[in-house]
């Protein structure tokens, strides 16, 4: 990968001209009220673009030419080959465009540019390519039905798929959803995060570009409650894919309750436990991953925030953790050396800040805690520690989506079992330790969707990601995701 300088970031983002119209049955679009919103980027306070303000009428117009495109048959009745070309086609552009899509996403949400550069992007190409490759291997089935009987079990696609994803990952969280459902036939109406819509419209030209037809994949932008909501009332929208809070994921099952029982699959919050036995091979390793929780300004929902660690070790092994948290130091983000960002804006950076304001009242702060200034923007976080954590505290409970590590503390495995599982929400959990039983045992014993061993918040498009409980339903990702966007069918037939 090549590194560039920030003189070369700076340049380019002060070329870009981002797109900030919707994109509704194969054109960009201005939202029917002719509303817009202005788009800020959270690390320089500048305004970047104004973006499309839609509503309920833009919302109607786009699930129109999302059911015409799907009842025509223009992709849902193309051979899977012919989907899959077209889709890898799609892999293939975003890689052409990989820096201008970085700049996009660290100018929407104050990710490092660097980074999504060199991991993030690439990654997410292979994610695409991978579902699409997918699309022709996906097989029906028959059923061992009497003699004269045959009962075909089909996978059909599902109609028209709405996926309302956060502005985290903006691009990744809606190719996760996007992908799968284009390579199964679908029609899709994605709604990006009202802070981060840029690279989800930059998506839409290579859709284009690639060969997907007119009114098979729209983008509409907006808030939430005006977008969001009437795509999960609306009652031709048949499935709604969402990545996004707890408390915005059940309003989605109450909206699907109240229109036409849409299948709603939600991947929601996380607070997930990270347990260092004493026993662990390789402290050092452990704590460098231990303070990965603050990647991505600590906006990731799977990450390890809560730190459990065996009384006997702790001391020593904070004192690792904070080693390796420093140098995620905030930076800006255009500079190829800054490991941590900017959050996404004041108005979440300061949700964050009145955490840590409460932590300090609740345990011992050891590192971090401040907010602070770079250039004309104040939406930086330092690396925060928290020890004394007890799992009474909010800081222990409450999912916090900031650079903040709260670290707790066991005698026995018993204990430390059941304050991992003391939370509402089940997305991932890791475990270090060198004894083989104990890690199989904690992989049984732990309610998460995922269980890492010596390592933490490992994901790839070939297993599937999602949550226990309140972290979600259904699974992202591997061959299970397409289970979320087909339905089946049967045919008898008497012979
Ligand atoms: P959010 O729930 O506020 O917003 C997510 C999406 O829902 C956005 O597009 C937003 O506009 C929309 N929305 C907001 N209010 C709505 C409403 N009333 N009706 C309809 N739509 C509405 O979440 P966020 O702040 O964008 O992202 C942070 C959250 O996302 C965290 O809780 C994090 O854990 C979660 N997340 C989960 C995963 C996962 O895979 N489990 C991944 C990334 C983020």
């Amino acid at each position: 990968m090549t590194t560039y300088s920030l003189d070369f970031w700076t340049r380019r983002s002060n070329e870009l001209k981002p797109e900030g119209l919707a994109f509704v049955d194969g054109r960009f679009v201005p939202s029917l009220s002719g509303r817009t919103y202005e788009n800020r980027n959270p690390a320089t306070n500048s305004a970047i673009n104004h973006i499309a303000d839609c509503d309920d009428s833009d919302v109607d117009l786009a699930v129109a030419a999302a059911r015409r495109a799907f009842e025509a048959g223009v992709w849902s009745r193309r051979s899977p080959t012919e989907r899959k070309r077209i889709l890898l086609r799609v892999a293939d552009l975003i890689e052409r465009d990989l820096e201008t899509i970085a700049l996009l996403e660290s100018m929407d949400m104050g990710k490092p540019v660097q980074v999504a550069h060199d991991y993030e992007l690439p990654d997410l190409v292979e994610f695409v390519r991978w579902f699409a490759e997918s699309a022709d291997k996906l097989y029906d089935e028959i059923a061992p039905a009497a003699p004269g009987n045959l009962a075909m079990i089909r996978r059909e696609p599902i109609g028209v798929v709405a996926a309302v994803v956060p502005w985290n990952f903006p691009l990744d969280m809606a190719v996760w959803k996007c992908i799968p459902a284009l390579a199964t036939g679908n029609s899709i109406i994605l709604k990006p995060a009202e802070q981060s819509p840029l690279t989800a419209l930059h998506l839409a030209k290579l859709m284009s570009e690639a060969g997907v037809p007119d009114g098979v994949f729209n983008v509409l932008t907006g808030y939430g409650p005006s977008v969001g909501q009437p795509l999960g009332l609306h009652m031709d929208v048949d499935c709604l894919a969402f990545t996004g809070s707890t408390e915005v994921g059940k309003k989605f099952m109450g909206f699907s309750a109240q229109s036409n029982m849409k299948l709603v699959w939600l991947e929601c919050g996380g607070k997930s436990p990270n347990l260092i036995f004493e026993d662990t091979a390789d402290l050092d390793a452990a704590a460098e991953l231990a303070a990965r929780v603050h990647y991505n300004q600590g906006e990731i929902c799977s990450s390890p925030t809560r730190l459990i660690v065996q009384n006997s070790i702790k001391d020593a092994f904070i004192e690792k953790v904070m080693a390796h948290s420093r140098a995620y130091a905030p930076g800006n983000p255009l500079d190829p050396k800054t490991l941590m960002g900017a959050m996404v804006d004041a108005e979440h950076c300061s949700r964050v800040m009145s955490f840590i304001e409460r932590g300090r009242q609740e345990a011992n702060l050891v590192l971090g805690g401040n907010r602070i200034s770079i250039g004309a923007s104040s939406n930086f976080i330092e690396p925060t520690i928290f020890d004394c954590v007890t799992q009474k505290h909010s800081i222990a409970r409450d999912e916090i989506f900031g650079p903040v590590l709260s670290v707790l503390s066991f005698d026995t495995e018993e204990e430390a079992v059941a304050m991992a599982n003391d939370t509402i929400y089940g997305l991932m959990a890791s475990v270090f330790t060198s004894n083989l039983s104990r890690a199989h045992r904690m992989s049984e014993v732990l309610r998460a969707g995922t269980v890492a061993v010596n390592t933490v918040d490992l994901i790839s498009p070939l297993v599937p990601f999602g949550g226990m409980r309140q972290s979600g339903n259904g699974r992202d990702n591997s061959l299970h995701a397409f289970e979320k966007y087909t339905q089946l069918k049967t045919t008898w037939i008497k012979f």
